[in-house]
């Protein structure tokens, strides 16, 4: 079923190899509750805890690809939720490291992703603010529709890295930033994408 999957996601475009491979390896049934088991390997999203959603497979491939990072890179994502994003990044042997926002989720994706051991940093925090302790990061991947581009994580970018983010209230646009200098910094639009909210101000 996996395979198929790969295959599906190629006649879509993906050409990764890394990214490929990373998702013809992980059992994405174990990130997803158990009632939609079946459905693991259809190109689809699916309902999470806490009124969240774990990706489409095509989606995280796109913005997997779309890094542009090799292994042994530093990537910071925003928005852990289910950990599969994480998965495929840390299966491509990056350096990754994850915030979520949600307690709940926060909870049961941290063993799950230590129990099929993918090694990715968790915290539970705000990701407008990013992760300053440990940046700067060759490349930053969000992974809920953002309101605007956050400020703080153009600031934890290094040079020549790739921010990629989906901005927009009901549907976002797959944007690229490109940080080219300290201070300077290049915008690409992929196209439309679908996306939980990036929450904002959220107490507790
Ligand atoms: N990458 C996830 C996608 C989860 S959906 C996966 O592969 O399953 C988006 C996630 O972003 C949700 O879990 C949501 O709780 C989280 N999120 C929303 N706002 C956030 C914020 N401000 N900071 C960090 N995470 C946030």
């Amino acid at each position: 079923m996996r395979n198929k999957l790969v295959r599906l996601l190629i006649d879509k475009g993906i050409r990764d190899r890394a990214v490929l491979k990373a998702i013809a390896q992980i059992p994405r049934h174990l990130f997803i509750d158990s009632s939609f088991e079946d459905f693991a390997y259809q190109d689809k999203a699916f309902p999470i805890a806490a009124g969240q959603t774990i990706s489409q497979p095509y989606t995280v491939a796109f913005q997997s690809e779309k890094l542009a990072l090799q292994a042994g890179q530093k990537v910071l994502e925003v928005g852990t939720g289910s950990g599969y994003q994480a998965a495929v990044l840390a299966a491509m042997k990056m350096k990754v490291y994850s915030i979520e926002r949600q307690k709940e989720l926060f909870d049961a994706t941290r063993p799950l992703l230590q129990k099929l051991g993918y090694p990715v940093y968790m915290k539970f925090g705000d990701g407008y603010a990013g992760l300053p302790n440990h940046a700067p990061f060759d490349g930053i991947i969000v992974t809920a529709g953002a309101p605007y581009i956050p400020e703080a994580l153009l600031e934890q970018l290094k040079v020549g890295g790739r921010l990629v983010i989906p901005v927009g209230q009901n549907t976002q646009d797959m944007i690229v930033v490109h940080k080219d200098g300290p201070q300077k910094y290049r915008q690409e639009n992929l196209g439309e994408f679908r996306f939980v909210p990036m929450l904002q101000n959220k107490n507790a």
